[in-house]
């Protein structure tokens, strides 16, 4: 008899057998590594036979030429989820990236004119009257916007911030660090829990450059509290000659009214933090703004030529596709269409909407054997590092029967993350959109009892 090692076939024959369901390169490398393991299964006498089906083939080659990147479900509630990638974009920013990304633009083109623009003029506009200040740029993400503005403004001079705001974003981003890497002196001042106006007096000296506020955007300290209030300092800042900066984080564009209106977290908008008279103030995106990954920096003149003038602009500048996004988002607010910003709309959703969506969704899944569909109330957070204080009322679907475990295992195959609480499974509805509903319940439905 011959070895069945000799029966094995040849790369490129089980290739041809898997269909052309998949790119060629994806078919050649599964049916290579098919082999390869049963060959390997072969020698070590786990496997008799020396046959592969064409069907094997194709389902690995089509994980192969899979996108790394590719959309999932957000079933956490979590609006703002950065591990999910942050604000979903509306339909008009997605639209704009589109009109954009296939051919050229006047990126940095004065078409009036006939000769080299600027990229920082397409924002300029909308984000003043949006804002109230006098001018904008933006970068990449707000942690960009935070060490330039800090090394357009302070380089190797005394930054001033007070010891209840030196905060850590994440990752590596901790604001002593990102002073010291814009070559700015930090000088603490007050504690943890309270920081007075005459703090920064005392500290105040003639290498001072700048007075810092960070907005504790993703903690909160609660009790025997007291801060020094953006006026305070501005108005401090004007009497010696110093610069005032404030890094909101968060960055709200929709004013107090509509934000208690619509059930939003209460966070201080970017327009009134710009009133107090701040020589620059820097925000997100991506955060409740709603809009692309970028950071802002709007604030007088001077301190945003600053900005745009230093050599670390050029290693922190937007690309046109971000522009093009922030531009299409910008423009919904100010033409108050805050319910095709979807993070506003998700946030804004009632609980009466967030029940019958849920109660919709079960009933979609129907019964399922061995696993016992409910509604739950829950409670969901705003995310992305923002309003830890809020919590969001919400509704989930409720999955139980099967190990907890198991069926989050089962979900996130197929690109559904939810969270386990109580060895249940919720799907919070919060963050779903209607296109989600047909896939949750395929995945579902497909659910073995465990
Ligand atoms: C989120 C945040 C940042 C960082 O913003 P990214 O856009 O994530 O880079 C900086 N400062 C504060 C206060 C923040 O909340």
């Amino acid at each position: 008899m011959p070895s069945p090692l000799s029966q094995l076939p040849a790369v490129h024959v089980l290739a041809d057998a898997a269909g052309d369901g998949s790119p060629r390169w994806a078919l050649v490398e599964a049916a290579r590594r098919l082999i390869a393991e049963r060959r390997a299964a072969l020698l070590a006498g786990t496997a008799t036979d020396a046959a592969i089906e064409g069907t094997a083939v194709a389902r690995l080659a089509a994980e192969l030429a899979r996108p790394a990147l590719r959309r999932v479900i957000n079933a956490t509630g979590v609006v703002l989820h950065t591990n999910l990638g942050r604000a979903p974009l509306a339909a008009a920013a997605r639209a704009a990236i589109d009109e954009i990304a296939g051919g050229y633009s006047n990126l940095e083109y004065d078409l009036v004119k006939g000769e080299r623009g600027s990229r920082h003029d397409h924002l300029r506009a909308l984000l003043r009257e949006l804002t109230g200040a006098e001018d904008a740029i933006v970068v990449n993400n707000n942690a960009a916007a935070t060490v330039l503005g800090l090394a357009a403004l302070a380089t190797d001079q005394e930054i001033i911030v007070s010891r209840g705001e030196l905060i850590e974003i994440g990752g590596s981003f901790r604001l002593p660090e990102i002073l010291r890497l814009s070559r700015g002196i930090l000088v603490e001042v007050g504690t943890t829990n309270k920081t007075h106006p005459r703090d920064y007096t005392a500290a105040i000296t003639g290498k001072t450059g700048l007075l810092l506020k960070v907005h504790r955007s993703n903690f909160a300290i609660v009790g025997f509290t007291s801060e020094v209030a953006p006026e305070e300092l501005v108005a401090l800042g004007k009497q010696k000659g110093i610069a005032t900066m404030i890094d909101l984080g968060s960055g709200a564009l929709v004013d107090r009214p509509t934000q208690r209106a619509w059930g939003l977290p209460d966070e201080p908008t970017v327009a009134e933090t710009v009133a107090s008279g701040a020589d620059l103030v820097t925000f997100s995106g991506d955060k409740l703004l709603g809009g692309p990954q970028a950071g802002i920096a709007v604030g007088t003149k001077a301190a945003i030529e600053r900005a745009r003038t230093h050599p670390l602009m050029r290693a922190f500048r937007p690309d046109k596709l971000t522009l093009a996004a922030l531009h299409a988002t910008l423009a919904l607010y100010k033409e108050r269409r805050l319910a095709e910003i979807p993070t506003l709309a998700m946030l804004g959703k009632t609980g009466e909407e967030l029940r019958a969506a849920a109660g919709r969704l079960a009933a979609a899944i129907g019964d399922v054997p061995g696993l016992v569909v409910a509604l739950a109330q829950v409670t969901s957070a705003v995310g992305g590092g923002a309003m830890p204080t809020s919590e969001l009322q919400s509704w989930a679907v409720a999955l139980s029967g099967p190990g907890a475990d198991a069926m989050d295992r089962h979900l996130r195959e197929r690109g559904i993350v939810g969270r386990i609480a109580d060895a249940r499974m919720l799907l919070d509805v919060r963050t779903l959109r209607a296109e989600d509903e047909a896939v949750i319940v395929d995945a579902v439905r497909g659910m073995r009892p465990g």
